[in-house]
């Protein structure tokens, strides 16, 4: 007898003191997170179970007929079944708030979820008023020795059935959702389930034992450890929900398949704020605009990102909110913040993004805070679907380049070049084209500036360079009366290191010297003005291969530097052949354009000429060769060998 008082008793303050142990971790946490507040509701069950197991024994044991204590006896049996009956309910509700299903849900709906669990509470009281020979679930007598007695009743069942329903329908949910749930929770949640079970399991074939309770502690213990922590997902500095918590909590909501909206905050000026006001200062204006968002939205939807950025969450109930918050924001983003002594007030942008239409995966999350941020003109910038759309696009873009390079998507297409004094093809422009199995085809005026942006550049200018040369030298197109070949180069290429040489190595290894190879380059008023950068284009000329400035009038080019510069042909581009058609102003400017080319010896090659009309007015001025829709659009290899060939007459000779 004793020694299985002492066992139960051992277990019991086990349980009792994990319990405790874990009821007082968690009382620090957020606990307007429903993932907190239910994990408090199980350890305060798992508190008090125990104490009330406990008694039981010690009445079982100690309890004599005439004590008067029967009643203390029959009320911790209440206040068993009170709090028992709250562990499977509050854990069907961990496992919801864990997976997504619940958060941010109407607090109505969670009723509804109660009422099995309150039924079978206000049994629990309704029992004590049975007379004690007919209580339906249990009754506390005295046996024939005297000593204390406990009986089932013949509608216990009633409490195992409503248990055993919760734990149901939490398994269902639990797995339904399962992939919101990452590795690490759906161990934590078997582990929890084997082991309660375990618990009851054990209970049920060794009876006198109280296994029960101490599994259960044990259990709650394990999620303590592994799901419950919150270091790692909260920002040091102002307490909230760290980029962490942000991708895990939408990467959860969305595998629910969740309706809702992200809200994010970020500043194109942090890093220059950052190092103007250091960081503690910096902590401090941080801190203010989170206690800003925080009042406007409860602090369990709120993160800090990395980077000075914030995101909100809005859910179902809010979502109608979304506009006044938006313009709350906007309103007080547009005003300074100021901390003891100083004020800050950098831009800031506002992205406003609904789940699924705009984001549907959390590896999309990125384009929250891609792009362009912040203009010099506005203060807050606010970007919706629109700009997200525009984002994505984007992005595909940069997986349909590096797919192209990887399975070889891409393609060249030459377009030739016509010499007006010897009516003959003799040369013809390099132009890049992407065949995407997914996207279709996309114009390089679409991914040049993508890859430009994220370095592919590199690589690909490489790849155009590559096969240019190959297809001149497989088909020996010199002996179709072609010159030359022009090939476009970025000026993003040029930081490329020793990229001459590694050209020039290119260039003999298909056995063509550097003369047959125009490369055309695009000046930016940056690059004009980049010494460094002009270096490297000169370095271009040292090595042999002669320069085509492409563009020639549209928007920036640098006349005296062309004067004393390096170009040995000018591309005169179709907006200029535009205007001259339409009045007298654009004729003469076109007119001493090619009056000033022809001084000054120049090579020109007219971009874009698709009409008779428009061949004969600037054959008019005098132009030397023409490109354009005119003689042909840019054709892939084969047809421009074989176009070439009957321009030039030239007869095939097997
Ligand atoms: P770009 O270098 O100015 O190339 C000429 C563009 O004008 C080509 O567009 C060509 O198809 C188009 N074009 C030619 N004749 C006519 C015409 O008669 N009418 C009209 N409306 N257009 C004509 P494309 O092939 O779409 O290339 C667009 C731009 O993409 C190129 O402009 C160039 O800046 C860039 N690009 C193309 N391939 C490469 C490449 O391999 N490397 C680099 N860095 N840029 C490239
Ligand atoms: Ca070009
Ligand atoms: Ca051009």
């Amino acid at each position: 007898m004793f020694t299985q008082l002492n066992i139960n008793a051992g277990l019991a303050f086990g349980a009792f003191a994990i319990a405790l142990f874990c009821f007082a971790a968690s009382l620090k946490r957020n606990l307007s997170r429903i993932q907190h507040a239910t994990y408090l509701i199980i350890c305060l069950s798992c508190l008090v179970c125990p104490l009330t197991g406990i008694a039981e024994e010690l009445f079982l044991v100690f309890g004599k007929d005439g004590d008067g204590l029967l009643w203390l006896f029959m009320g911790s049996e209440v206040l068993f079944f009170v709090f028992h009956s709250f562990l499977a309910p509050s854990f069907g509700l961990y496992v919801l708030s864990l997976n997504g299903t619940l958060v941010g849900r109407r607090k109505r709906l969670w009723l509804i979820y109660w009422i099995p669990c309150m039924i079978v509470e206000l049994a629990n009281i309704a029992n004590i008023f049975f007379p004690r020979d007919a209580r339906p679930l249990y009754t506390v007598t005295v046996g024939e020795a005297g000593n204390y007695l406990y009986q089932r009743g013949d509608y216990m069942f009633i409490f195992y059935i409503v248990a055993a329903l919760y734990v149901l329908l939490s398994l269902f949910a639990f797995i339904r959702n399962i992939r919101a749930l990452n590795a690490r929770k759906i161990a934590s949640l078997i582990s929890f389930y084997v082991a309660t079970l375990a618990g009851v399991v054990i209970q049920f074939f060794w009876k006198d034992i109280k296994f029960e309770a101490f599994f259960e502690s044990v259990s709650i213990l394990g999620l303590l450890v592994l799901l419950e922590s919150d270091t790692g997902i909260i920002n040091n500095n102002t307490g909230l929900y760290n980029e962490m918590a942000f991708y895990n909590d939408n990467a959860t909501a969305m595998a629910a398949k969740r309706k809702y909206t992200i809200i994010t905050i970020q500043s194109p000026d942090y890093f220059q704020y950052l190092e103007m006001l250091g960081q503690t200062n910096y902590n401090g204006i941080e801190l203010l605009v989170a206690r800003y968002l925080t009042t406007i939205v409860k602090s369990q939807y709120v993160y800090h990102l990395s980077n000075g950025a914030y995101g909100i969450m809005v859910y179902d109930e809010r979502q109608n909110d979304v506009d006044m918050i938006v313009q709350m924001l906007e309103n007080r983003l547009a005003e300074p913040f100021g901390y003891g002594a100083i004020e800050a007030s950098p831009r800031w942008t506002i992205t406003v993004a609904k789940v699924p239409n705009d984001i549907e995966d959390a590896s999309q999350l990125h384009y929250l805070f891609a792009g362009k941020n912040g203009s010099f003109e506005k203060k807050v910038i606010i970007r919706d679907s629109l700009s997200l759309r525009f984002i994505k696009r984007r992005s595909k873009i940069e997986g349909a380049i590096a797919r192209g390079l990887r399975d070889h998507n891409f393609k060249v297409y030459y377009q030739p070049i016509w010499d007006a004094s010897r009516n003959k093809i003799v040369s013809a422009e390099a132009l890049l084209r992407l065949i995407d199995p997914e996207l279709g085809f996309i114009g390089p005026d679409e991914f040049i500036p993508v890859a430009e942006e994220n370095g592919t550049i590199i690589e690909l200018g490489h790849w155009v360079f590559e096969e240019t040369c190959r297809f001149a030298k497989n088909n020996e197109i010199k002996n179709l009366g072609i010159e030359w070949l022009e090939i476009n180069l970025s000026v993003y290429q040029l930081p490329e290191k020793d990229l001459p040489g590694r050209f020039l190595e290119i260039a003999h290894r298909y056995g063509l010297p550097p003369s047959f190879l125009n490369i055309e380059i695009t000046e930016t008023a940056d690059a004009s003005n980049d010494n460094e950068l002009l270096d490297r284009i000169q370095n271009l000329v040292k090595v042999g291969f002669p320069l085509s400035l492409d563009d020639y009038g549209t928007g920036y080019s640098n006349f005296t530097r062309l004067i004393k510069s390096r170009y040995r042909t000018i591309k005169i581009d179709r907006s200029l052949l535009l205007s001259a058609e339409q009045g007298p102003i654009g004729k003469s400017v076109l007119s001493s354009i090619y009056k000033t080319m022809n001084g000054l010896s120049f090579r020109t090659i007219q971009e874009g000429v698709e009409t008779e009309a428009q061949k004969n007015l600037i054959l008019s001025f005098g132009a030397q060769m023409i490109q354009g829709y005119f003689f042909s659009k840019p054709i892939p290899g084969d047809e421009f060998i074989e176009y070439v060939m009957k321009f030039n007459k030239i007869k095939f000779i097997a």
